[in-house]
């Protein structure tokens, strides 16, 4: 179960919805990617979920796949490819790997959906020819990763670069960690409808997304730079403690709030200036280049590393 095919298939799983493409060696996206709904009430349909979307995928031209490399939100025991935990699937320590080689016939293999981002970004999108970069996407929550030296970091447990949940505010709002004061829910979509319902109070909360903010703040609506703004401090407190921590060449900015690009990332840039030098002169801060497929085009290239050569992975087990 291993096979020479001219593509790998890269999955993206959320709660909310599935993303499967064909993606070459290079990284290149091959014909359109597919999203279908990807609500589930136990693993046994998350599987049927992803083998549904991969099926519907193949049909549209993928003879010549050589495997599968799925993006998960989550805690992801890459090596033993099980879903450890997971923040909006109902999975726990759930043998996905397994399941889905059974299912497909095609070897797998299963990362972290903001660590698979990463490679994706570092390798054929924003940050490529780095050695030490760290991304977050800005969704409803914040996610992050690390390349280290030149390297994809997951941590002893797989849970490296959450990022989301480190506190900013002792005793600040409630997040779904468990904890008060997560950055994730300041500088995130969470946080700006938060911000948004407070400044202008008239509207339900969450009914504005960011692409609207966004929007009323091109048109130079004062209330929307206003909370924009706001959501940018945060964002740029949350980077400067990333710049201290790792000292990294690049912080690449994605996720959905990230495509307000300039009008959060030209302010959070201004407070790198309370980072330590020489981080706070040489730290690049910068948008995503791949957009929504980045997590499926780096899972597909993490596929690649361990299914490129034929049956490698078979060879080394
Ligand atoms: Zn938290």
């Amino acid at each position: 179960m291993a096979g020479g095919g001219t593509m790998m298939l890269g999955i993206d799983i959320g709660g909310t919805k599935v993303s499967v493409g064909r993606v070459g060696r290079d990284g290149r996206v091959l014909g359109e990617t597919l999203t279908r709904p990807s609500k589930a009430r136990d693993s046994a349909e998350v599987v049927d979920i992803i083998c549904a979307a991969v099926h519907k995928e193949l049909a549209q031209g993928g003879a010549d796949v050589a495997g599968v490399g799925l993006g998960c939100a989550g805690t992801i025991d890459h090596a033993g490819g099980v879903v450890v935990t997971s923040p909006n699937l109902p999975l726990k320590n759930a043998p996905l790997r397994e399941r889905l080689q059974e299912r497909l016939g095609l070897p797998v293999t299963i990362e972290n959906d903001a660590n698979a981002a990463a490679v994706a970004e570092h390798r054929v999108g924003a940050a490529v020819g780095m050695q030490h970069v760290v991304l977050i996407t800005l969704g409803t929550g914040i996610g992050g990763a690390l390349i280290l030296d030149g390297k994809l970091y997951r941590g002893a447990h797989g849970a490296a670069g959450e990022i989301g949940h480190t506190v900013v505010e002792a005793d600040g709002e409630t997040c779904k960690c468990g904890r008060r004061g997560c950055w994730e829910q300041y500088a995130s979509g969470t946080g700006l409808a938060r911000v948004v319902f407070r400044t202008v109070g008239l509207f339900e909360r969450g009914a504005f997304s960011g692409e609207a903010v966004g929007a009323l703040a091109r048109e130079n609506f004062a209330a929307a730079h206003v909370a924009l703004a706001e959501v940018a401090d945060w964002l740029g407190l949350g980077i400067v403690n990333i710049v201290n921590i790792f000292d990294p060449e690049m912080v690449v900015v994605g996720g959905g709030l990230g495509n307000l690009g300039e009008l959060l990332l030209g302010p959070a840039r201004e407070m790198l200036k309370e980072a330590l030098p020489p981080g706070r002169d040489q730290t690049r801060v910068v948008s995503a280049a791949l957009g929504a497929d980045a997590g499926l085009i780096g899972a597909a290239l993490l596929a690649w590393d361990e299914f490129g050569v034929k049956g490698k992975r078979e060879v080394a087990e």
